[in-house]
């Protein structure tokens, strides 16, 4: 199998998930990217995969399903184009003979979904599609759930496999790593990571995928219980319980917001 992250809209990456002849596309806001490559490789899209409703991650179905015929599958909301299968966590995807698990990752929207593919004889390291869930040294904003729902959410993917390769969104990648090295200025990994991350940005590469082993290094949302992380919040936060992990997620993701 191969992935490629389709550049689209100002920061999103659409993820074209394809064995050469037949592919998968995880939360095409727009077709025009996707069409392009499906013509360019010689692809038929079979599959539209989607994490949640937002306009930039399912903007582009409705014009793809005429062009393809691709079967929609996601989360159970209006806003995602009809018809479609709709899917909750626990639940199994079958594409391309590979089987996604689906993720209940709520936090970001009430409904996000993750996809998590297990490795396989054609397929060397496991990959995660999480949409605007975790991003390479952040997280998605709250926009319908709460601080609990997002750090249990986080915690489901912190504990896939190490190699698992991390498929986000967005490519949030260096403003996330500018907080993210504020917040642990003495954490290396963060350090290293963000000059890496900026020789890739020069040459016009993605930052993504990056991996699970990768961000419980360098993503302090997934570094709540770290004493680095905790010592920062509660500098930007006197008062607030350092044993309360749900209190120093939620405190750190609203300094991230005005950061
Ligand atoms: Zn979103």
């Amino acid at each position: 199998m191969k992935l490629l992250a389709l550049p689209a809209l100002s920061d999103n990456y659409f993820w074209l998930w394809h064995n050469d002849q037949a592919a998968v596309v995880i939360d095409p806001g727009e077709a025009a990217p996707v069409l392009e490559a499906l013509n360019r490789l010689g692809l038929e899209l079979q599959h539209i995969v989607v994490t949640h409703h937002h306009k930039d991650h399912v903007g582009g179905i409705a014009e793809l399903v005429q062009h393809t015929g691709a079967l929609v599958h996601g989360p159970e909301h209006e806003s995602v184009p009809k018809p479609c299968q709709v899917l909750q966590g626990g639940d199994a995807l079958e594409v391309l003979g590979h089987t996604l698990e689906v993720l209940a990752v709520p936090g970001h929207t009430a409904t996000h979904l993750a996809y998590f593919a297990a490795s396989s004889p054609d397929q060397s390291t496991p990959l995660l599609f999480c949409g605007d869930t975790l991003f390479s040294g952040g997280c998605g904003r709250l926009f319908e759930g709460s601080p609990q729902e997002m750090l249990a959410s986080l915690k489901v993917l912190g504990h896939l496999p190490a190699n698992t390769q991390v498929c986000c969104a967005h490519e949030y990648t260096l403003s996330n790593l500018k907080f993210a090295t504020h917040v642990e200025p003495n954490n290396p990994a963060t350090v290293a990571h963000q000059a890496h991350c900026e020789a890739l940005r020069l040459r016009g590469e993605p930052t993504v995928p990056s991996s699970i082993g990768l961000e419980l290094q360098i993503n302090p949302f997934l570094r709540t219980q770290t004493p680095g992380v905790i010592a920062s919040v509660l500098a930007h936060q006197p008062g607030l319980d350092p044993h309360n992990e749900v209190d120093v997620f939620a405190a750190l993701r609203e300094w991230k917001n005005t950061f």
